[in-house]
Parts: C-alpha cells; sequence; structure tokens
C-alpha cells in the first residue's frame, strides 16, 4: 500500500487487452507516470475467452491499416519481450455459398489489393485444396488472405503488459477504480479503494463495464454486452495444424484449429443482450450458462459445411460476454463532455484483432493531441447522447452482434431500435410513402414508393428496387421542383459580441459578412484538414447560426466548443431540435414559395447565399437561399411547431408547380453530379481543402488568420500531391459505391470515396483521391491518362474530371 501511486500522468481503467495495448504504446512513446488499474486480475473481463482470430481486411482502409499493425505488432511480440503469444498466420478462407455474397467478397478483395494485403479470389474446389474438410458442393467461391493470423488472447495481452512494465508503466491489478474525479469540466483522477490518484488523464478500456464507468462522470458511451458462442470438439484426426482459419459468413460461423481440435464460433442474427441491469462487479474469469437451443441452428449448418464436425465430440459449449455498439463500430477518442477523459471501449467481438492498432493511435491520440490518421469510423464523436439510453442498446444489440457476418448490403437500414427521432412531418412523409432510413438516431425519407408499391427495400449489389422511384425524385428537382425534409441537421446558434470574432478564427472561409448572408465553409485543423464542412449564416451583428449534417451533430459541436477562447463573450446553443428544415428546390422553386409569400424572391432582391426571416404560409421562417442539389432552391428553418403548416401549405400549392417529395437517396444522386462533397468520405481530417478542389471556400487574405492557415500556405506553395478527382463510369449497368481501386494507365493511384448513380448523366459516379507517387499532381494528370475503376474484380474504363458532370459552372444555382 505504501508505494500505491498517488499522481500519474495517465491512468488507464482496465487490464484487458484493449487497456493492455494502450499501456504498451504509451510506455514505447516514452510517456512516463503511466498507471494500469485492473479491477481484478489482467484478462479477467472478456479478453481472456476470446477466440483469437487476427484478421486484416476492415471496412476502410484506415480500420484496415490497423488490423494490419495489429498484425505484424503480434507477429513480433514474443520475440521482443520473451512471453510466448501462440501468434501463427496461416491466412483466413472466406467462402460464399450464393453469388451476392461472392460479390461481396470479390469488392472486398479488390479492396484488400488497393489496401496493399495479399489476397486470393478462388474457386470452390481451389478453397476445398486448402481446407479439405469443407463441403464446397454448394459454394460458388472463395477469398484466401493469406497474411491472416490468429493468436492466444491471454498471452498476447499478458505480453503488451509485459513489454509495457519494461517500458516503465506501473500495471496494478485488484485496484478498481471506483469513481472518476473531475472538476470545471475536465478530468483530474480517479478514486480506488486503496485510495485517490491525482492525474492528467484517464482512460477507460473498461470493456463492458466502460458505459456504467463514463456515465458515473456524465459521459455518454453507448455499448451494450451480449452473449457469445463458440464451441471446442473433442481432438478430431482430420484437423491439421496447418488448416487456415475458415469464415462462412452465410452460415454466421467461423472455424479455428487449436491443438488438433475445432474452435467453431458464431454470430447468429438475433443475439441475446446481457447485463441489462449493469454488468455485475464480481464478474471475473467467469461464464455465462450455454444455451444449447439457441445455437443448434448454427451449429446445423455449421455441421453441413464441415461434415466431419458431425462426428465429432464436443468438448465445450463456451458463452461469454462481449460488448457490442449500435453501429458494430468500436469507439475511440477523448469523450466531448469532459476534457482528458479518454476511451477505448466496445470492441464488437473484434478487440484482439483491434487491440495492437487501436493502442497505438489512442497513444498517439493522447499524446499529439490529435489522431495520426482519419478515425472518424470509431471515434467516440459519431454518437448521440441519447445513445446511452439502456432501453435503446439493449434492443439495438440483438442485431449488431450478427452485422459482422450479415451481408453489407449498399444502403442497408438497421431494423432494431427505430423510430427514436423523428421530424414533426413524419407521419406526413410516411403517409406519402416514404421509406425511412436511420442516421444518429433520426428516421429520414430516403425514397418514396409510388401508391400500391411497399415502402420497403430489397438490397442487391445492383439497381435495388428504389432505383427508379430515386430517379423521378433526382429529374423532377432538376426539371421542376423537389420538397426535402432536412430536419435532421444539426444546428447551433452562437450569439455574443464575440461571435464573429470566434467563428471566423474557426472558419477557412470569411464570415464577417454583413447579416444575411450564408457562408459555406469548412473548418480546419492546425494541419490543414478538414475537421468540418458547414454553413454558418449571419442572423445578425451578434448571432450565427451554424448548420451542419445529423452525423456530425455532437462532432461539430465539440469542435466549435474546444476552440472558443475561456475570455470569448459568446455562448453556443444546439438549436437542432428547435427548428425543422425544408429543402425546397429545383427550377420552379422560387415561383412556388412566391406564391406563398408577400416578401420578393426575386433573384436581384434575394440572391443566392442569401439568407433572411419571410412571412410564409402563416408562419415567419428563416429562407436561406443554398443548394446541395446543384439548382435554384432555398432551405426552410421553420421553428418546429410551425413545420406542419408550412409543409401542409406548400405541398397543397406545390401540386400546380409539380412538386415531388424527394428522399435522401436523390439527394444524394444529386450532389454528386454537381461535385459537391460529402464530409466523413469524400473530405476527412486528413483531407485539405487544396487536396479536395475547395480551395474556392479558402479565405486566405482575410483579416484574421484562421486555424490551419499557415499549413495551407505552405501545401499551397509546394504544390499538391493528391486531388480529388470525379469519375464516372462507361458502363452504364455497373454500380460504385466506395472504396473502389482506380487505375489511370494500368496503375493504381487511388480509390474511391463515395460512389452513387447519377440519373441526369445517366451513369454511377464517384469521387477519389487521385496520387502519382508522391509527386505533384497536376490537373492535367486528371485530364490525360486512360482511367478504370475495379468493381469486383473488373476494371471499368471511366472518364475523369476535377470538376462536376452537371452545370460545371453553377449558373443554375443562381439563375
Ligand atoms: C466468445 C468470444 C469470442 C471472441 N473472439 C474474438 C476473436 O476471435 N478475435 C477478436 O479480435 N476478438 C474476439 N472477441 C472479442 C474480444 O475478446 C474483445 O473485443 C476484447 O477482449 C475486448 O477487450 P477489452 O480490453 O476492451 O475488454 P476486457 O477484456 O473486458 O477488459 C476490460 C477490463 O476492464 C476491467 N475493469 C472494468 N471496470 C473497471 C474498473 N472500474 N476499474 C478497474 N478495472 C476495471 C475489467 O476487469 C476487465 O479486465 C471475442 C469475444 C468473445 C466473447
Amino acid at each position: 500500500m505504501s508505494d500505491f501511486p498517488r499522481e500519474a500522468r495517465v491512468v488507464i481503467v482496465g487490464g484487458g487487452i484493449v487497456g493492455c495495448s494502450l499501456a504498451y504504446h504509451l510506455g514505447k512513446r516514452g510517456c512516463r507516470e503511466v498507471v494500469l488499474l485492473e479491477r481484478r486480475k489482467l484478462t479477467c473481463g472478456t479478453t481472456w475467452h476470446a477466440a483469437g482470430l487476427v484478421g486484416q481486411l476492415r471496412a476502410t482502409h484506415n480500420l484496415t491499416r490497423l488490423a494490419q499493425y495489429t498484425t505484424n505488432l503480434y507477429a513480433g511480440l514474443e520475440a521482443e519481450t520473451g512471453q510466448a503469444t501462440g501468434f501463427r498466420q496461416r491466412g483466413s478462407l472466406a467462402v460464399a455459398s450464393h453469388a451476392e455474397r461472392f460479390e461481396e467478397l470479390r469488392r472486398g478483395a479488390a479492396m484488400a489489393r488497393c489496401f496493399g494485403l495479399a489476397v486470393e479470389v478462388l474457386t470452390p474446389s481451389e478453397a476445398g485444396a486448402l481446407y479439405p474438410l469443407l463441403e464446397t458442393k454448394d459454394l460458388v467461391g472463395a477469398v484466401f488472405l493469406p497474411k491472416d493470423g490468429q493468436t492466444s488472447p491471454v498471452d498476447t495481452a499478458q505480453a503488451l503488459a509485459k513489454g509495457a512494465r519494461a517500458a516503465g508503466v506501473r500495471i496494478l491489478e485488484d485496484a478498481p477504480v471506483t469513481a472518476v474525479l473531475h472538476r470545471a469540466g475536465r478530468v483530474i483522477g480517479v478514486r480506488t479503494p486503496q485510495g485517490d490518484i491525482a492525474a492528467e488523464i484517464v482512460v477507460n478500456c473498461a470493456g463492458m463495464w466502460g458505459r456504467d464507468l463514463a456515465a458515473s462522470c456524465g459521459v455518454a458511451v453507448p455499448l451494450h454486452a451480449a452473449e457469445h458462442f463458440y464451441i471446442v470438439t473433442e481432438p478430431m484426426a482430420e484437423v491439421s495444424p496447418n488448416l487456415p482459419v475458415l469464415r462462412d459468413p452465410d452460415s454466421r460461423a467461423y472455424f479455428k484449429e487449436e491443438a488438433g481440435k475445432l474452435l467453431v464460433g458464431w454470430f447468429e442474427p438475433k443475439a441475446k443482450p446481457w447485463g441489462m441491469e449493469g454488468i455485475p462487479p464480481d464478474f471475473s474469469f467467469d461464464t455465462l450458462p450455454a444455451d444449447i437451443e439457441h445455437i443448434e441452428p448454427e451449429l446445423e449448418r455449421a455441421i453441413h459445411r464441415l461434415p466431419a464436425l458431425g462426428k465429432a465430440g464436443i468438448k465445450l459449449f463456451f458463452n461469454g460476454p462481449e460488448s457490442f455498439t449500435p453501429d458494430n463500430r468500436y469507439l475511440l477518442g477523448e469523450a466531448p463532455e469532459l476534457k482528458n477523459f479518454w476511451l477505448a471501449c466496445g470492441f464488437n467481438s473484434i478487440g484482439i484483432q483491434s487491440a495492437g492498432g487501436a493502442g497505438k493511435v489512442l497513444a498517439d491520440w493522447i499524446l499529439d493531441g490529435h489522431p495520426p490518421m482519419d478515425l472518424w469510423d470509431v471515434d467516440i464523436r459519431r454518437t448521440m447522447p441519447f445513445q446511452r439510453n439502456r432501453r435503446y442498446l439493449r434492443d439495438r444489440t440483438v442485431e449488431t452482434l450478427g452485422l459482422l457476418y450479415d451481408m453489407h448490403w449498399p444502403f442497408r437500414q438497421v431494423e432494431t431500435a427505430r423510430g427514436v427521432r423523428r421530424s414533426p412531418l413524419h407521419d406526413r412523409l410516411a403517409a406519402t410513402g416514404a421509406c425511412f432510413g436511420e442516421l444518429a438516431g433520426w428516421e429520414r425519407a430516403n425514397w418514396f414508393a409510388p401508391p400500391g408499391i411497399k415502402p420497403e427495400y430489397r438490397y442487391s449489389y445492383g439497381r435495388q428496387n428504389w432505383f427508379e422511384f430515386s430517379a423521378a425524385e433526382h429529374r423532377a428537382v432538376r426539371e421542376a421542383v423537389g420538397l426535402f425534409d432536412q430536419t435532421s441537421f444539426g444546428k447551433y446558434v452562437v450569439e455574443g459580441p464575440d461571435a464573429e470574432a470566434v467563428l471566423d478564427r474557426i472558419s477557412a472561409n470569411n464570415i464577417a459578412v454583413p447579416p444575411g448572408r450564408c457562408v459555406y465553409t469548412q473548418w480546419l485543423n492546425e494541419r490543414g484538414g478538414i475537421e468540418a464542412d458547414l454553413t454558418v449564416t449571419r442572423e445578425s451583428e451578434t448571432r450565427f447560426l451554424v448548420v451542419t449534417s445529423a452525423a456530425c451533430q455532437t462532432r461539430d459541436l465539440a469542435w466549435l466548443k474546444r476552440n472558443i477562447p475561456g475570455e470569448a463573450r459568446v455562448a453556443v446553443f444546439d438549436a437542432t431540435s428547435a427548428y425543422a428544415v425544408l429543402g425546397v428546390m429545383g427550377p420552379l422553386s422560387r415561383a412556388l414559395l412566391q406564391s406563398l409569400t408577400d416578401d420578393d424572391l426575386a433573384n436581384t432582391a434575394f440572391p443566392f447565399a442569401a439568407s433572411r426571416e419571410i412571412d410564409l404560409a402563416y408562419a415567419r421562417v428563416r429562407a436561406t437561399r443554398i443548394t446541395y442539389v446543384g439548382e435554384l432552391g432555398w432551405e426552410l428553418y421553420i421553428p418546429s411547431e410551425f413545420a406542419l403548416g408550412v409543409y401542409d401549405a406548400i405541398v397543397a400549392t406545390g401540386a400546380q408547380f409539380g412538386l415531388k417529395h424527394a428522399g435522401y437517396h436523390a439527394l444524394n444522386s444529386l450532389r454528386v453530379e454537381k461535385a459537391y462533397r460529402h464530409w466523413g468520405h469524400d473530405i476527412t481530417e486528413e483531407d485539405t481543402p487544396l487536396e479536395a478542389g475547395l480551395g474556392f471556400a479558402v479565405a486566405f487574405g482575410k483579416e484574421r488568420p484562421f486555424i490551419g492557415r499557415d499549413a495551407l500556405q505552405r501545401q499551397r506553395d509546394a504544390g499538391i500531391k493528391r486531388r480529388l478527382a470525379t469519375f464516372a463510369l462507361d458502363d452504364a449497368d455497373r454500380m460504385l459505391y466506395h472504396n473502389e481501386p482506380i487505375w489511370r494507365d494500368g496503375e493504381l493511384v487511388g480509390r474511391t470515396t463515395s460512389g452513387m448513380f447519377g440519373h441526369t448523366i445517366g451513369r454511377a459516379i464517384a469521387f477519389g483521391y487521385v496520387e502519382d507517387h508522391g509527386r505533384i499532381v497536376e490537373p492535367e494528370f486528371l485530364r490525360t491518362g486512360s482511367y478504370e475503376i475495379e468493381v469486383a474484380g473488373d476494371r471499368i474504363p471511366a472518364r475523369c474530371t476535377a470538376g462536376a458532370l452537371y452545370d460545371a459552372k453553377s449558373e443554375r444555382i443562381r439563375m
């Protein structure tokens, strides 16, 4: 007790594989005074019972980079620390038993190649040769990743802990953190039965306990435990130690050789949430009761795939808990609610293969003040405060466990815990045939089914059932007028004598404009990377309205608040719930709206980027002439209780103008034709406005320096080494989504960032950054050369351009 630490720079809460990896990487970076506190014994939570699969291919490039890093780290850990890890690299084989799954695997293989992973696409008989126990009769193909591995989770965590200790980290067991101490919005330490430890930084690596630990200090960490099952057979003569890991996602099963036995685990479609009353504090190296009935159908499918399994004795029915998040991606970063409270939890059953990379990037993020790469996929700031709601988490967890092996359909919508956030217009839109998708809890109309058609998705990799309906919405916006419900926008009011100065320093564009102007801008970090992409509307001398996407509501507010100097006289209010937003877009939008207002909407009186309050129907609304679809149009910001009245008036009058309801899929197809970027896909904190073709929105010459200006100036002077370009496929039948490899004159030069079918252009369109071996990329490089996009292994010729494919001069939005 006497040497129990009383202070530390960093306290890590939790000694599972993630906490151990963070400790290891902080130690490696030379960070002193790091203390890891484990409630009971290292690995006693979830880590000890993991199956130990270490795959490398993830859904995005950066997550794949992290998994690759993990593999390389584990491969060398034993030699480095002297602690055996059980790591072996025998590869992994994924099989497909229907054409759509094979397309998914081939798209994944193309992506893997583009990310630099070794990958082979195999026929069923080639797969059978690699895995002789496999039933191949009903397979259509397979993909093999020879460098994938498997490891012993306990030994690997212990090796990381050993490496951490060697680097000076103190690891204390039987040291539960009972409270996170904080003052004035910032962490100051932790409480344990052995006494308090004052700390600058506290990191929540508490696994399935992470939600409640965070909640105790006012932080929302949406995760929930679920039961997770596998079996281990008796030794099987047919099982050779050289077998790769086998995944059969259509049977929802994975198979791993383990000392002559087979470990078979599942990601069943309907999971069993666990720990509804909180995770028991004394849970340690415990298991949950076996539920053979629950896994029986899965076991039968597994026996079909591996008939030898049917004859093997089963030594162990295992059931252990793991934590899952609402979108099946883990949670990393600093909590927006509490300064210096960081987290790394909610690993959705891939915590072993993610721990190495997650620990590395989190250590860098903590010590450098920014992540070493774009980590938006796993950033805690993508979550919403409501998501800590237990009932919501429990209901969603039923679905999330199975997502790993579910078909990763384009446009797939979650099916559980729906109807959380609804616009005031929700029921009206539903009555009009809306098919809703979910984002950040919002129900949003993605497309509208004509009368007689059920508003329901039928997924595929080709044109889905809503393709023609969305095309009609798209055309209505181009040719007449469309109505979008954009209520889900994040909206903040920024008010006070210093509001202009604060926002102007954060915004790359000049927002010191006269009242009544709307400015499109990026918020940059010190490295010139794009932290946010939004509009700032000046309502008065002292009041601004900031509008961002629904997905960024938490993130952009956190960025704004973090960048307000302590002495600034400014208040920020999240007004997201205060306003409904209607987008009235298309060449006839002026005529339609003019029939409902006495205010003058003529181009001279109400030019592009103007914004002011007008009478509309019986309401007073803010009308802003701006567009994300590339047509004349207005966004209407309507106090929520007036929304229905305004909507009804617009719809009643709209009939004579050919008004059509339009959904988010049409919004997407319209914006890709206009080359409007989407934050999170086309632009991230790794990309600068100059690379993204957004230099027009950077006010280099404005009086106040803005965050990121110096970095951008340096880049402008040195030349740009990657440029975002637009691609349109020659073959109108193929579809683009994202992460497709881009080839120029037979050389890989990039990958797509987002894609959608453009109905006016009549083909699939995508964006992607193009590079030239680290050399400066001039626009000429985009115009010359012959480009192809690889779709599921086929290279499709494509046209490449720097700008928009539709109305490149933006004449239509200014008419
Ligand atoms: C059946 C099963 C199979 C799996 N198979 C794989 C696989 O093949 N590959 C893969 O990548 N992943 C797999 N996983 C997932 C993997 O096991 C987890 O994602 C990973 O172990 C999570 O690690 P962690 O460190 O976040 O959590 P944990 O291992 O649970 O560690 C959290 C630690 O925090 C401690 N703690 C909690 N509260 C406090 C407190 N207040 N004070 C101090 N300490 C505290 C706990 O005691 C615990 O030791 C599997 C999981 C299961 C259940």
